[in-house]
């Protein structure tokens, strides 16, 4: 007997990044020296104050279930945060915590895709949104993500790619994996433009809310109130205060989601566990200084890789004013995207992203993210300078 998960799973994707991880660690453990530009997360360690409440909790005995939806002062705390960061009043009753920010797109996408209906998500973009979509049978529709336009979401053309089956939009400012940071001006017209849909719910990624430079500014969908009855909002801690590892994220859902979004939650992990809510907590009510130190730290980072990535022969790379990635266009080296992913890995000993790995619209562009040291970023520089020199495709 041959044991197979329903049909769905055979529609159901993955994030490469992973994979790209796990190579890189391979060969590390062969002994290459390899410098990890793949990985997603910040290379800072959670603040000692946010440990230490984790600490804390389980000594105070914090061991057990909590309700669902999150204990009530990190509700409490996360309307709080959002309110001091965005302006927008919240209720404590639309928050949900829950185990890491993909949870989030994983439930939305869960209550609206089935057979039949469209869900617009970006390409290239995160690539768990196109994997789930494609999992509930819904059809996936991309909005197109363009270099031209600063990596920015183009209100007309997301717009128009709008039909009568269209049941979500899903919407990501500040971007992975291009690090575009969506103006006010598109924003706002975008947003006039969804009124007039007022049945289609939408899902804002906004997890690198808190990492923009040089002064651009990130337009929170919560702003514009004539959206907030179908608005989710995805958020979390694993790249703000870097807690990838912890598992916690939190979502604001209308309230009849937020009924069923807390059903998701009771019929899988039923909580987060306790002594991280409690972490939670203390990141969002302590010292911010933690999250302004690492934004200027990746700031010149920034700096030092867009301008030494255009300088490579073949490779041009735009401002990315978001996030900690770089999406440089790698057309004129005459390579494909992922085959050269693979060959920098493999031959020159950097671990990158082929763009493909985040849609068809990725073709052309390498991702690198920056949350690497300044050493390591010039040296992968340099190793990829001279490997393109060496390797050029006629
Ligand atoms: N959304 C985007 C755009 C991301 O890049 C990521 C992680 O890389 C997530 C959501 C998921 O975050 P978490 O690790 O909290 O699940």
């Amino acid at each position: 007997m041959s044991l197979h998960p329903i049909a769905a799973f055979d529609r159901i994707g993955e994030e490469n990044a992973f994979a790209v991880l796990a190579r890189a660690t391979e060969l590390a453990a062969q002994g290459r020296d390899i410098i990890n530009l793949g990985i997603g997360q910040p290379d800072f360690s959670t603040p000692d104050h946010v440990v230490e409440a984790a600490i804390k909790a389980l000594r105070d005995g914090h061991h057990g279930y909590t309700p669902a939806p999150g204990i009530a002062p990190l509700r409490e705390g996360v309307a709080a945060d959002v309110h001091r960061r965005t302006g927008a009043s919240i209720s404590p009753d639309q928050v949900l915590i829950v185990p890491g920010g993909k949870v989030t797109m994983y439930m939305a996408i869960l209550m609206f895709g089935e057979p039949g209906v469209d869900i617009l998500y970006p390409d290239p973009g995160f690539p768990i949104y196109r994997s789930m979509i494609e999992f509930t049978g819904a059809n996936p529709v991309p909005i197109p993500i363009r270099e031209e336009n600063g990596f920015a979401f183009s209100a007309d053309e997301t717009l128009s790619l709008i039909t009568p089956r269209t049941r979500l939009i899903i919407i990501n400012s500040p971007a992975n994996p291009t690090g575009g940071v969506s103006p006010k001006a598109e924003i706002d017209k975008l947003a006039a433009g969804l009124e007039r849909y007022p049945d289609i719910a939408i899902l804002s990624d906004e997890i690198y809310g808190q990492m923009t430079y040089d002064g651009r500014e990130h337009v929170s969908l919560l702003s514009y109130p004539a959206l907030r009855e179908r608005l989710i909002l995805l958020d979390g801690w694993s790249k703000t205060y870097a807690m990838t590892g912890w598992r916690l994220g939190f979502s604001l859902w209308p309230k009849p989601l937020l009924e069923a979004a807390r059903k998701l939650a009771v019929n899988s992990y039923s909580c987060v566990n306790a002594p991280t809510q409690w972490a939670g907590l203390a990141a969002l009510t302590g010292p911010q200084a933690c999250v302004s130190e690492m934004v200027a730290e990746f700031a010149k980072r920034r700096r030092l890789i867009i301008d030494g990535l255009n300088k490579l022969p073949g490779v041009s790379a735009i401002e990315p004013y978001g996030a900690f990635y770089a999406f440089p266009n790698i057309k004129a080296t005459g390579w494909q995207a992922k085959p050269l992913a693979r060959a920098l890995l493999e031959e020159a000993g950097v671990a990158t992203i082929g763009g493909p790995d985040f849609g068809i619209h990725g073709e052309g562009y390498l991702r690198l993210s920056y949350a690497n040291s300044q050493d390591n970023i010039t040296q992968a520089l340099t190793r990829m300078g001279e490997f393109l020199s060496a390797r050029k495709v006629a």
